[in-house]
């Protein structure tokens, strides 16, 4: 095997995160809209205020971010480190200096976003942070920054239309919630269907980064709480990707690909099978009927991206699932900044060349074959 343990790795990242401008939407919107937009505020060392569309709510901060974190910064720190979360040029930098070559980048504040109630507001939002994206992040480094597109989601024909107007800027990923807005039909129904028809015909990755379900992230309290807590942010992403298999959108568009950001790899083989244990067994309730077993299609155009979990590696050369695929979650604390090197050196050494490229580079590249190669892999 060849010896890779003191070499520096690249890898390409499924799942980032751009910390946008404070004042980002009164750069981009009208004074009276911008107002209304998500904004946070930190109200005490354990808390934050979210105000979205005049609703406020206040969140426990992940306790991670109150104590220090795996990088050695305290919370101070780690709002203004690394410089990159904020500053695409230092992002950079920071990516050579990790070895992370291309990346899929979502929102940070935006991904509040899929609270807001009102259609023409989301609408002027999408529109505006999806021009400003594609401008100031894939802009500076087009070969390798790959934004997720803001979506206006509370009505499937402005969806459509947002989906022509990014693909038209470049941008090569959708950011949709795992969660739909209460009171709208959820991702398996045939309402969504010309959503999954655009971004099949626009050549749009439909990217689901966990955590993004709801308002309520706080789901158990009491002992353990926390790490429960963090648990339950990776279900969404699973039940998503599973909507869209068992509703038969991903069957209906063999050419869509999915992105689940964050939420692991080795998920994918446990509700493959548990997927297949009910199409076959319960067959004489299965509607619709699909051209394949469900396992097989969430294995061709569903890709997971994982950033420490031991096990992910498994589940490519051990239970058949070739679209694992790392991520930095940079700049975040359960992220790699500061060990990315250290990681991918422990996950990847071990494993034979094929496996380790598809998981650090090519399952990557198939979803965005326009990024440019690291230099080395
Ligand atoms: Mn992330």
């Amino acid at each position: 095997m060849e010896h890779v343990t003191d070499k520096k790795l690249w890898a390409h990242s499924g799942d980032s995160h751009i910390l946008e401008p404070d004042d980002l939407w009164f750069q981009i919107l009208p004074k009276d809209l911008a107002e209304r937009m998500p904004r946070t505020e930190l109200i005490s060392e354990n808390e934050e205020r979210v105000t979205v569309d005049g609703k406020s709510f206040t969140r426990p901060l992940p306790r991670i971010f109150t104590k220090r974190g795996s990088n050695g910064l305290t919370i101070a720190e780690m709002s203004s480190r690394p410089p990159g979360a904020r500053d695409v040029r230092a992002r950079l930098h920071d990516l050579d200096e990790e070895g992370i070559w291309a990346e899929v980048v979502y929102a940070s504040i935006g991904l509040w976003c899929s609270l807001i109630e009102d259609k023409a507001l989301i609408r002027a939002a999408a529109h505006a942070e999806n021009e400003w994206l594609a401008s100031e992040i894939m802009g500076a480094a087009p070969d390798r920054l790959v934004p997720a597109a803001l979506m206006p989601l509370l009505d499937v024909d402005d969806a459509v239309a947002e989906v022509a107007h990014a693909a038209g800027l470049g941008l090569k990923i959708l950011s949709i919630p795992t969660g739909v807005a209460p009171g709208l039909k959820d991702w398996n129904h045939d309402y969504w269907e010309p959503l999954w028809a655009a971004a099949e015909e626009a050549g749009m990755v439909v990217g689901f980064h966990i955590g993004t379900d709801g308002p309520d992230q706080v789901v158990h309290g009491g002992p353990g709480g926390a790490v429960l807590n963090f648990l339950e942010t990776s279900y969404g992403g699973q039940r998503a990707a599973a909507k869209l298999v068992a509703g038969g959108a991903l069957d209906r568009h063999p050419d869509l690909k999915v992105l689940v950001s964050e939420g692991g790899a080795t998920w994918v083989p446990f509700v493959g099978d548990r997927l297949n244990e009910a199409y076959r067994q319960h067959a004489a309730f299965v509607r619709p009927q699909l051209s394949a077993l469900p396992k097989e299609i969430l294995y061709r155009q569903v890709y997971a991206s994982f950033q420490h979990d031991e096990t992910a590696p498994a589940a490519m050369w051990a239970m058949g699932y070739r679209n694992v695929m790392w991520g930095s979650d940079y700049p975040h604390a359960e992220g790699t900044y500061g060990h990315t090197q250290k990681t991918l050196h422990e996950l990847f050494d071990d494993l034979d060349a094929d496996v380790r490229h598809r998981m650090m580079v090519g399952a990557f590249e198939e979803l965005f074959p326009h990024v440019s190669r690291p230099p080395t892999s």
